[in-house]
């Protein structure tokens, strides 16, 4: 499979190691249980244990992706449209989207030391179900 990054000049893989002992990868092989929202092939959507929201919602690719520019850069193609098009059906199953009538929801991808990741495995919060304030607290 060729990726984003063999195609795209100047955009180069990124060096990143992949920690197999993170919270989500023990998710991800069934060791620890979680509620899912919906499951494909490439994607996992659950709610998160610790809600900051009526609505919170992770969506995780099931490859080896420690940020989101780690899986923009480096995911196929179909793990990228897949995950995508998962945030979409979730964004609609909690009736969150606008253009469904919905009041709105935020996404959220923290990466690294300065955005406090807790967890080393890329994943997409998504926060509904109340107004959310300001961009950042
Ligand atoms: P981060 O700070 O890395 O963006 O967010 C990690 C999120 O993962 C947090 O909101 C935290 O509540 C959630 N989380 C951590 N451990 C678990 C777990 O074992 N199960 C679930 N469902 N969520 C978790």
């Amino acid at each position: 499979m060729i990726s984003a990054a063999d195609q795209v000049p100047g955009i180069m893989p990124m060096p990143y190691a992949y920690d197999d002992t993170n919270i989500f990868a023990r998710i991800l092989r069934g060791e620890i249980p979680n509620k899912t929202v919906l499951e494909t092939d490439h994607t996992l959507a659950f709610h998160d244990i610790r809600p900051h929201a009526p609505s919170h919602v992770l969506i995780i690719p099931k490859g080896r992706y420690v940020t989101f520019d780690h899986f923009a850069a480096e995911g196929s193609a179909e793990e990228l449209v897949d995950f995508h098009r998962t945030a979409a059906q979730v964004c609609a199953l909690l009736g969150v989207a606008p253009g469904a009538g919905g009041a709105g929801y935020r996404t959220i991808a923290n990466a690294g030391p300065d955005s406090n990741q807790e967890v080393p495995h890329y994943h997409l919060h998504i926060l509904g179900g109340r107004n959310l304030g300001p961009l950042l607290a």
